[in-house]
């Protein structure tokens, strides 16, 4: 399931599983991404951290025994498009040289604004490897690299506590939308990231048969021991809290509200609480082998090449219900 990029822009080489933990703060953890780069899983660290944060991160790294100054190659530091977001970028990436990723998100990919901010950052980290999204279609997806971003992060609407389709009526069906900006990336030597949808291990498998190089997850790795949110216990179960990056519980833990200009397009749930992020790593890595074997892929590499879609009106047989007795 390893594999190993050149990018586009950027001359540094990465090789890993090309799984990416979302930059949500339920899920982009220290925490999580000490757990996770064990696997040669990625963690797109989410931008609240300030540099006091990283410097401890870095310390707590330095401390433990079973952790090695490799996790450096299995994170990002994320950034919006706001000067205030690159000033900490700036502030965490010179104390820290040795991170190699950058993960520049904005909800809506599509303004001149974002793409001079790619540019941007760009010249100002003419080595790292830049991630920037999210868009949905080829035109942006060219736009993008062209400007320098070596990863395109694509998702609209797609998320598991997005409510963007329902707020806002915007939205493009990820498949779709994988296949085509796949095709538009791999023309021009970039790549691409799957950014939301996938809900069980078989969505991996078929984001990665529709050609994506990487896919990033929130709602997979949230609930763990490793996330972020509350515990919250009710009538003696254990749950979790996940919340979207733009739902108001989100807005109001970091820019004291929901603005009246604007409406929240995330929501908040409880997660029953699901033990260590392990579990889910080894559900979703056997998964993928298995989709592997059973389309004749012997890498991860080649599954696209290997994979066939074709439309169905149910997916699942379920005449005893959908969810399993344990
Ligand atoms: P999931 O893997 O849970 O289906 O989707 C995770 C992705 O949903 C994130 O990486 C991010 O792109 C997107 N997302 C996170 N929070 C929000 C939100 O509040 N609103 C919208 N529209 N998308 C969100």
């Amino acid at each position: 399931l390893e594999r190993e990029f050149t990018f586009k822009h950027s001359s540094v080489k990465w090789k890993g599983v090309p799984i990416m933990v979302a930059n949500m703060d339920t899920t982009g953890t220290f925490q999580m991404a000490e757990a996770v780069y064990k696997h040669k899983i990625f963690t797109c660290i989410h931008k609240y951290y300030t540099l006091v944060d990283w410097v401890a991160f870095a310390e707590v790294v330095n401390s433990k025994s079973d952790l090695d100054d490799s996790i450096f190659n299995y994170v990002a530091v994320s950034s919006g498009s706001k000067d205030s977001d690159l000033e900490n970028l700036q502030s965490i990436l010179s104390h820290m040289p040795q991170i190699n990723f950058i993960c520049l998100d904005v909800a809506n990919g599509y303004t001149e604004h974002f793409v001079s901010f790619v540019v941007r950052v760009r010249l100002l980290y003419p080595d790292k490897v830049i991630i920037a999204g999210s868009v949905v279609t080829r035109e942006m997806t060219e736009e993008l690299l062209i400007k320098g971003a070596d990863i395109i992060k694509v998702g609209i609407g797609p998320g598991s506590v997005c409510t963007t389709r329902k707020k806002t009526g915007v939205g493009y069906p990820q498949l779709s939308a994988i296949i085509e900006c796949a095709d538009a990336a791999h023309g021009l030597n970039g790549h691409i990231l799957c950014d939301g949808g996938c809900s069980v291990p078989g969505d991996f498998g078929k984001a990665f048969g529709g050609g994506s190089d990487f896919i990033m997850s929130g709602g997979m790795f949230s609930g763990h021991t490793e996330s972020g949110g509350k515990n919250v216990e009710i009538d003696g179960k254990y749950f979790k809290e996940f919340y979207g990056m733009s739902s108001s519980t989100a807005m109001e833990k970091h820019s004291g509200g929901v603005a009246t200009y604007r409406t929240s397009e995330g929501k908040r749930v409880l997660i029953p609480y699901k033990g260590s992020v392990v579990n889910t790593i080894l559900d979703i890595l056997g998964g993928l082998r298995s989709t592997c074997t059973y389309v004749g892929s012997d890498k991860l590499k080649h599954l696209s090449k290997r994979t066939t879609f074709i439309r169905v009106t149910q997916q699942l047989n379920e005449v005893y219900g959908s969810s399993e007795v344990n």
